[in-house]
């Protein structure tokens, strides 16, 4: 048997091999929670909320927040959208948003400690700059008003930007706010897959805006950019790729178009015949990934990519990446508040989900009532699971004296069964396993979820969920 390196960087080297990976291209569940959100009942209640809460305000450290609000109007409808959102254009709606919004703050603000700070911010949707800079203004008032903000540079304060919503002038007004990272959705410049996907974006203006905040001094700028969208081909995503390098943003994240139109009411507005075949997406994907990394950009996890001097890069050598819900950060230490129709919050040992339709949450929120829908508090076997579905996620291995130390058990007897399949997947060349542990190959590489869902206990004997979207 090999020995394998344990603590190295995860392989940046991909080998693609289509035969296996189309044998692998199973759906599985991208892991930003364990148990992920099918697991979550509505036995797990307000109740339940509260007394998380409590125990965590009553820890001898309390950990510092991350809060995520959800604000989910957008002016128009992109074709490919999985997200909780309402489409509208008017501003009523977003107003009594805002309102149950404050209620909400007020509710959760008085159950946090107050010494807790919140280390990281993050507005996502939904558009939320589909609210004005005046409305965007009050609610981080509010926020301060019930939670600890941080007024220095530790702070990572971040929101999501639909370019066609902001200028120079709103970024440079974004900032005064104290939001000092953005992350902006991109998905494709080619013209044609832009109106196949009902999202047009102008290439300048979006350069601009990135160039801007790189001159005005945010800490991070982040693309999105997704590859299997309607009439994508190597040759069109080239010039996306070029442009968006060109521009030099710290961070992109580039994910898999998951085409669930029995899911996703939107994407039935999506011609079936335009969504690129298997071979195709994984052109696309080879593509991507040789274009950033010759780029100087290091593949971070499953589907990210950052600068070398970035903070992710860092977290991944220095083995403390994270999953969660905005795909990977570096923060493992903060209890995540949040707030908003549909939003997640993790505190300490259990994930709550807000109620997800805007009008439950708001009449939830109306009565003065928290308005949690439900949630899922872990077992020891759900911790001891989560740690190694993170550590395949983020570092792609395990090492399996980590786990009997801290959990008190013998991971080859615990773990029999899994390491069946796990041995399967090391003849498959997916990954070295040893002794001590296993390592993900560059064979592997792209088949993190794979071997991540071997140790998901919910998935039972391996068959495919269509909940979920496929691997590649
Ligand atoms: S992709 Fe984003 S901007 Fe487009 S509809 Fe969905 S949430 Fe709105």
């Amino acid at each position: 048997m090999n020995v394998i390196h344990l603590g190295a960087a995860m392989t940046q080297k991909v080998q693609f091999d289509q035969a296996l990976i189309e044998r692998y291209n199973l759906s599985g569940p991208r892991y930003t929670s364990y148990p992920t959100a099918v697991q979550f009942h509505e036995g797990f209640d307000h109740v339940a909320y509260e007394r998380f809460v409590a125990a965590s305000n009553a820890e001898l450290i309390p950990r510092p927040l991350s809060v995520y609000m959800h604000l989910p109007f957008c002016n128009s409808l992109c074709y490919y959208c999985g997200c909780t959102k309402k489409i509208t254009r008017h501003p009523e709606h977003g107003k009594a948003y805002l309102r149950a919004l404050y209620r909400e703050i007020e509710m959760q603000g008085a159950l946090f400690d107050p010494d807790r700070q919140v280390q990281q911010l993050h507005l996502g949707g939904g558009t939320p700059t589909f609210f004005d800079d005046q409305q965007l203004a009050g609610l981080l008032e509010k926020l301060a008003k019930h939670f600890s903000l941080i007024n220095d540079d530790s702070r990572e304060y971040a929101i999501e930007l639909d370019p066609r919503t902001v200028d120079t002038h709103r970024l440079e007004a974004l900032q005064a706010m104290g939001f000092n990272r953005i992350s902006l959705g991109v998905q494709d410049f080619d013209p044609d897959v832009q109106k196949a996907v009902n999202r047009i974006q102008g290439v300048d203006e979006t350069l601009q805006l990135i160039r801007h905040a790189q001159q005005r001094g945010f800490d991070s700028v982040s693309v999105d950019l997704i590859y299997g969208l309607p009439l994508q081909t190597p040759q069109r995503f080239a010039k996306t790729l070029d442009l968006v390098v060109s521009a030099r943003p710290n961070r992109l994240a580039v994910y898999n178009y998951a085409h669930l139109p029995h899911l996703f009411r939107a994407q039935r507005m999506i011609r079936e015949d335009q969504v690129p075949d298997p071979a195709t997406r994984l052109d696309l994907l080879r593509q991507t990934i040789e274009t950033l990394t010759e780029a100087g950009y290091v593949y971070i996890g499953m589907d990210h990519f950052a600068l070398p001097d970035d903070e992710l890069n860092l977290a991944q050598q220095q083995g403390t990446l994270q999953r969660n819900f905005q795909g990977y950060s570096t923060n493992a230490d903060c209890d995540l508040v949040g707030l908003g129709a549909s939003a997640i919050g993790k505190i300490g040992d259990c994930y709550a989900q807000n109620l997800k339709t805007i009008p439950a949450w708001q009449s939830a929120v109306a009565a003065g009532d928290l308005p949690i829908w439900r949630g899922v508090t872990l077992s020891t076997e759900d911790r001891l699971r989560r740690c190694i579905i993170g550590s395949i996620m983020c570092q792609g291995e395990v090492h399996f004296p980590d786990y009997e130390h801290r959990f008190g058990i013998d991971f080859e007897q615990h773990f029999a069964f899994e390491l069946n399949a796990i041995e399967k997947l090391s003849i498959d060349g997916l990954l070295e396993l040893d002794n001590e542990g296993f390592v993900v190959t560059p064979r592997g590489r792209l088949l993190l979820r794979n071997v991540a869902m071997v140790f998901d206990e919910y998935l039972g004997n391996g068959t495919e969920k269509p909940k979920f979207s496929r691997v590649i």
